[in-house]
């Protein structure tokens, strides 16, 4: 392996088993394989899916684990075979952290539904620490501007809001965001860039985050419980929260489209045919491909979106997670190292 000075150890946050709490930990610094490169954290975005992961609603991870998938950082290390990167870069890592590019899926051009698949901070170790390593085709390069804790979020938050609106027709004018967070305010500048009117929805009785939603330009915030002042053409549902999917389709126009964003979500009530009829459209996203990323991250600069984050540092990974389980995070909670 080609590379610069670099410690034999390093600190990582390690998931032991599910329903626990991470414990801080020093391990070996990993060796990049045929095709990875080492990356040494800038900082780690916490995303949503990193608490289904912990709290075992997501089952199955890799264990011990460090979680962890929106990721930036710079490139320390070459693995055999690396083409494209160069100790030095800066890259970020998003969720997609492998794809076989054989399976039917990978060969019609949908490798986000891989049948072997690799997750970062999932089935593969993520950023929860000082150093990590990912494989170089799967890394994406980053605009300078975002060679920061600020540039982490786009990562996730970023990469799958996108793939979400990306799902939307252009014609759609009135757009639903139910749930505030790190997606939804940085979707919310794309919104607004590509001049769409956004209704933000948010926990009932949050008026925080619906000042939070109309500060970040929201066209109207109230209770995921309230309909719009207008029908949406589409909605896109960031909260984990099965029961809005019938209240986004009762908001939604006839043709409209219902996304829901997030990787898991909890069981969703019957509802009357009604609220379907008329043609709309009701459809989950899954993970990303690399021309999401691609395009998103060359469209990011351009907005330019601007993530508003709250930093934790590494060690303090428990509290952070703590912090977006209550609802508390204004945007997006960020790890930095
Ligand atoms: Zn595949
Ligand atoms: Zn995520």
């Amino acid at each position: 392996m080609n590379q610069l000075q670099l410690p034999s150890t390093m600190q990582a946050m390690v998931l032991n088993q599910p329903k626990t709490r991470l414990v801080l930990s020093t391990l070996p610094l990993p060796t990049p394989t045929d095709g990875q490169v080492l990356i040494k954290l800038i900082a780690c975005g916490i995303c949503r899916t990193d608490l289904h992961v912990v709290d075992g609603e997501l089952t199955q991870p890799k264990l011990p684990l460090i979680p962890g998938h929106e990721i930036v950082g710079r490139v320390v290390g070459l693995g055999n075979g690396v083409t494209g990167l160069q100790p030095g870069d800066i890259v970020g890592v998003p969720w997609l952290g492998y794809t076989c590019g054989i399976c039917r899926y990978c060969k019609a051009g949908h490798e986000n539904l891989c049948e072997n698949a690799l997750f970062t901070g999932y089935t593969l170790d993520g950023g929860y620490a000082e150093y990590t390593v990912a494989f170089a085709k799967f890394c994406f390069p980053i605009d300078a501007q975002y060679a920061n804790p600020s540039g982490a979020p786009l990562l996730c938050a970023g990469l799958i809001g996108y793939r979400s609106w990306s799902m939307i027709p252009p014609s759609a004018e009135n757009i639903g965001l139910y749930g505030f967070g790190a997606a939804a305010h940085i979707l919310i500048q794309v919104a607004r860039y590509q001049g769409k009117r956004v209704y933000a929805f948010t926990r009932d009785g949050d008026k925080k985050g619906q000042a939070f939603a109309l500060k970040m330009g929201a066209e109207w915030a109230g209770d995921s419980s309230a309909l719009p002042p207008v029908l949406l053409d589409a909605a896109i549902l960031f909260a984990p929260v099965g029961s809005l999917v019938p209240l986004a389709l009762k908001a939604t126009d006839k043709g409209g489209s219902v996304i829901c964003g997030g990787i898991h979500m909890s069981d969703i009530p019957s509802f009357s045919y009604d609220l379907l009829w008329g043609e709309r459209i009701l459809r989950s996203v899954a993970n990303l491909t690399r021309k999401d990323g691609w395009e998103f991250l060359a469209l990011a600069p351009k907005v330019p979106v601007r993530a508003e984050t709250t930093l934790f540092p590494l060690e303090q990974a428990n509290e952070a997670l703590d912090t977006l389980r209550s609802g508390k995070i204004e945007g997006a909670a960020v790890l930095t190292m």
